[in-house]
């Protein structure tokens, strides 16, 4: 069996220091931010090349509390992309305001910055790009055009822990860096957490309040806040595995490029990295006209994988009024094409070897 994703493999490699972590966690009895927390925000915030980082219970809250440090609410326009996870469109919509969305780009499956023009308003407050896969949304004429509109910019980085972008890290980049530790995520913690970057001092106080009920100082409440807290557990656990997420995406991308090169000839779309880029493989996603045939075969061989994401968000009944169907085509149609086959550190060449012979036996069938 090749499972998709497989966090007991990796758990095995770094179980003392991780028991020695959370020892640490129960012997100084801060289980809600803390010391370990600390530490975490300021080592995550300088390996993403930015000045802060505010650490929040999911990444979700990340992205919320962004929207919300940079005063966006009722009446505000954010301009984001279907295919992606729901947590995107429903942050915005958590902050009150209206999620405007526009296709992608074709090879990268990332935010066109060739559509922003048409969708931008005298409400548009943001640009929400998406750094899908791994892979980074093309920044620079999104804050060319971000710039020109008076607009702030808030990445969902949620699956782009250490990607880069002409040089640059992802999380100090635009306004604000929304990161993901969900378990399964690049860099993931035992159970929620999330970030926030920022490069911008007063954004990171209001963050840091806003997390903490609206808190000052205790029990001075300036503002109205949310109970968004990283558990000391999780800063703990994150602080172990930040250690090892250089040497884990150097694993991920040669993982890719020996799928690349197995399945060059395959007749699949296969995974691009922009020039300047550095993809840090999430997922990796080949896409067919025969996906879910595809999927079938391979799940009969006991090579598991998944689709992200098999609808694009405007066609799903929980998030009704922002588009009908041929309204986004790149990013439809790549919904019923996606498969994203085994990908994590820890998978083997061999097991790279038998998933790409699956494949081809099917191309060929
Ligand atoms: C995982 C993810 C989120 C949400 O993060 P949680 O930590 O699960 O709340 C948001 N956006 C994208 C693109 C994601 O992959």
């Amino acid at each position: 069996m090749i499972p998709w994703i497989d966090l007991q493999a990796q758990y095995q490699t770094i179980r003392e220091d991780i028991h020695a972590a959370l020892e640490r966690v129960l012997d100084s009895g801060q289980y809600v931010l803390g010391d370990e927390v600390r530490q975490f925000e300021e080592e995550f915030a300088a390996y993403a090349g930015a000045k802060h980082g505010i650490a929040v219970n999911s990444g979700t809250s990340a992205l919320h509390l962004a929207l919300l440090a940079a005063g966006i609410g009722p009446g505000d326009e954010v301009i984001t992309v279907p295919n992606t996870f729901v947590a995107t469109v429903a942050a915005i919509q958590y902050a009150g305001a209206t999620a405007v969305l526009v296709d992608v780009d074709a090879d990268t499956l990332t935010l066109d910055p060739a559509t922003l023009e048409a969708a931008i308003t005298v409400r548009t407050k943001a640009i929400l790009p998406v750094h899908l896969y791994g892979h980074p949304a093309d920044m620079a004429p999104i804050l060319e055009i971000a710039n020109a509109h008076g607009l702030v910019v808030i990445e969902d980085a949620a699956q782009a822990h250490g990607a880069e972008y002409q040089g640059q890290r992802i999380g100090g980049i635009g306004d604000y860096g929304c990161f993901s530790f969900y378990p399964s995520k690049n860099l993931g913690a035992y159970g929620e957490a999330g970030l926030v970057t920022t490069n911008d001092d007063e954004a990171a106080q209001r963050l840091r309040m806003l997390r903490d009920w609206g808190q000052s100082r205790k029990y001075h409440h300036d503002m109205a806040g949310f109970n968004y807290r990283m558990d000391g557990f999780q800063g703990a656990v994150l602080g172990v595995k930040l250690r090892h997420l250089e040497a884990w995406t150097e694993a991920r991308r040669a993982h890719a490029a020996h799928y690349n090169e197995l399945l060059a000839d395959s007749g699949l779309v296969l995974p691009v990295e922009a020039e300047n880029c550095r993809h840090v493989y999430y997922v990796y996603v080949v896409r067919s006209q025969q996906r879910d045939a595809m999927q079938a075969h391979l799940s009969k061989q006991d090579i598991h994988s998944g689709i992200h994401y098999p609808h694009p968000v405007h066609l799903e009944q929980g998030y009704p009024g922002l588009g009908v169907a041929g309204d986004f085509p790149v990013a439809e149609a790549a919904c019923q094409q996606v498969l994203s086959i085994p990908m994590y550190p820890e998978l083997s060449a061999e097991q790279v070897e038998t998933v790409a012979a699956a494949i081809k036996e099917f191309q060929t069938s």
